[in-house]
């Protein structure tokens, strides 16, 4: 799902002067950056009850997959284990189908 247009437009534009903002992650400035969800909306919404801009960050489309579908399972796996707990569960696996986490690496580790 999509944030609301009232929430997107905060996420994409500057307020300054209300052009789209650039990826976050490349730099790269897009006609219409995806408004990317950080914590998967439905997890979001379960414990805070609304979309807010706080749960949004500006992405190219390329950059939208690999945040989605490499970094998260990534960066789960590091603050895990370093012991933070409350950590969002849809960073646990990436939440396409184009990438497994053994194409990762991600799988369960014994001593790495
Ligand atoms: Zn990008």
């Amino acid at each position: 799902m999509a944030f609301n247009p009232d929430v997107k437009r905060k996420i994409v534009r500057d307020r300054k002067t209300d052009k789209h903002l650039p990826c976050v992650m490349c730099g790269a400035t897009y006609p219409l950056p995806d408004a990317v969800h950080i914590i998967d909306e439905k997890e979001w919404k379960a414990k805070l009850g609304c979309d807010r801009q706080a749960n949004g960050i500006p992405l190219c489309p390329n950059c939208h997959r690999i945040f989605d579908e490499v970094l998260r399972p990534y960066l789960y796996r590091a603050l895990h284990q370093f012991g933070t707990s409350g950590l969002p569960m849809s960073w646990t696996k990436n939440n396409k189908l184009t990438v497994t986490e053994q194409n990762l690496g991600l799988e369960e580790e014994g001593t790495a």
